[in-house]
């Protein structure tokens, strides 16, 4: 558990969740699909450019391929991402923005010649793109639309020159060969980062109680079998609490439920700051928190919680001015006759209930 007020500012860890859950919506997942696919479109033709201008210019092609050149090389990537942006799935217009890419690198593979090697850079690319956004299918599919693109411009404009390409042809088409590759990897690492980042808040999410940033019941008993386990084999020392507040209803109906929220946010954060960090708090639901402190005997995290009442004689929200915050504690230490968690869990409950008919604002130990 952390000590740490700012990581576990309720505001933060809210955005946390709603970022999250916004990156589940497929079309922002599908605008985002798009958005890398821009990068690498934008840098990727615009570099094509060069090395296929200067075949146009050896070939002697005509000015309508010149148009047709730059609107793909420098209008088509905009276009293309605009598409993506208005479509009602981003990510299905990509896909076919995609294919588009590969039809027309097909065209211009048939104008400049199979052998020419701009014709290499503009497969390589087609195959890095398919095969980084959609896997073998999309690589199949686009290579076979590229392919079917050639055979078609081939015999109606181009001729299948022989391998040879000039120092000029190198010059301008080794960049791309070179930079593409490790623009597409560099996309893919930016993606795989993200992809980690958004697991841990999924992770956090399905852990932590929303409001305090402690664990969640489930999870927080999840880690009590686990210490129960432990014990089991090892015998070592575990005690775990039970706290609820005293007279919450009190604050929740005099200063109103944001209070009662400050309220438990206040006493989390005395929590937090007297349990060492390996200790692990979780929040019930309602008024009623649990910690497991291992390694700990009962004495000590009696020692403990006398603290943390010492500390709630003197604390006062200012939303609740003059109203007391006080907790009542069962403590229970592991025990061998424990033979299933749960009943190590009840023995801190009956402890708590002693804690409250025994007047409240106190800490009782399991017999
Ligand atoms: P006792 O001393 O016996 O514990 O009395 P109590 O008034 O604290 O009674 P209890 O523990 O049963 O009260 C829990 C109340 O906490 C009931 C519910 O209205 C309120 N509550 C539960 N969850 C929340 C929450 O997230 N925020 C706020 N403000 N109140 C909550
Ligand atoms: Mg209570």
């Amino acid at each position: 558990m952390m000590n740490d007020d700012v990581y576990y500012n309720k505001k933060r860890i809210r955005g946390e969740w709603s970022l999250t859950l916004s990156q589940d919506d497929p079309h922002r997942t599908g605008i985002q699909f798009a958005r890398r696919a821009r990068l690498a479109r934008v840098v990727g033709l615009a570099a094509m450019f060069f090395p296929v201008a200067e075949m146009l210019v050896s070939r002697f092609l005509p000015g309508g391929w010149w148009l047709l050149l730059v609107g793909w090389a420098f209008i088509w990537p905009h276009f293309a991402w605009q598409l993506s942006c208005r479509a009602a799935s981003p990510h299905q217009q990509e896909i076919f923005n995609l294919k588009t890419d590969a039809i027309v690198a097909g065209l211009w593979i048939g104008v400049m010649g199979i052998y020419a090697l701009p014709a290499a850079a503009l497969v390589m690319m087609v195959g890095i793109n398919m095969m980084g956004s959609g896997g073998c299918r999309l690589f199949i599919s686009g290579v076979a639309l590229t392919a079917l693109s050639v055979l078609v411009t081939l015999p109606l404009v181009g001729s299948a020159v022989p391998f040879n390409p000039g120092a000029l042809e190198w010059g301008l088409t080794l960049p791309i060969l070179m930079l593409y590759p490790m623009l597409f990897a560099w996309l893919s690492h930016r993606t795989a980062v993200r992809l980690v980042e958004h697991k841990r808040r999924l992770e956090m999410m399905s852990t932590r109680d929303g409001m305090t940033g402690v664990f969640n019941r489930r999870h927080w008993e999840m880690l009590l079998r686990n210490e129960f386990e432990r014990c089991r084999r090892s015998h070592c020392t575990a005690t775990i609490l039970l706290i609820d507040i005293d007279h919450f209803k009190n604050i929740n109906d005099t200063w109103g439920h944001d209070a009662g929220d400050k309220a438990i946010v206040a006493i989390t954060r005395q929590l937090q700051m007297s349990v060492r960090s390996g200790d692990a708090i979780g929040r019930f639901g309602g008024d009623e928190f649990a910690v497991i402190m291992s390694q700990t005997a009962a004495e000590s995290a009696i020692a403990v919680m006398s603290r943390v009442h010492a500390r709630l004689e003197t604390l006062s929200l200012p939303c609740a001015p003059k109203e007391p915050l006080r907790i009542s504690v069962g403590v229970a230490p592991w025990g061998p006759q424990f033979v299933h968690y749960r009943e190590w869990l009840k023995a801190a409950d009956v402890a708590l209930y002693k804690a409250k008919n025994a007047g409240r604002g106190r800490t009782e130990v399991a017999a």
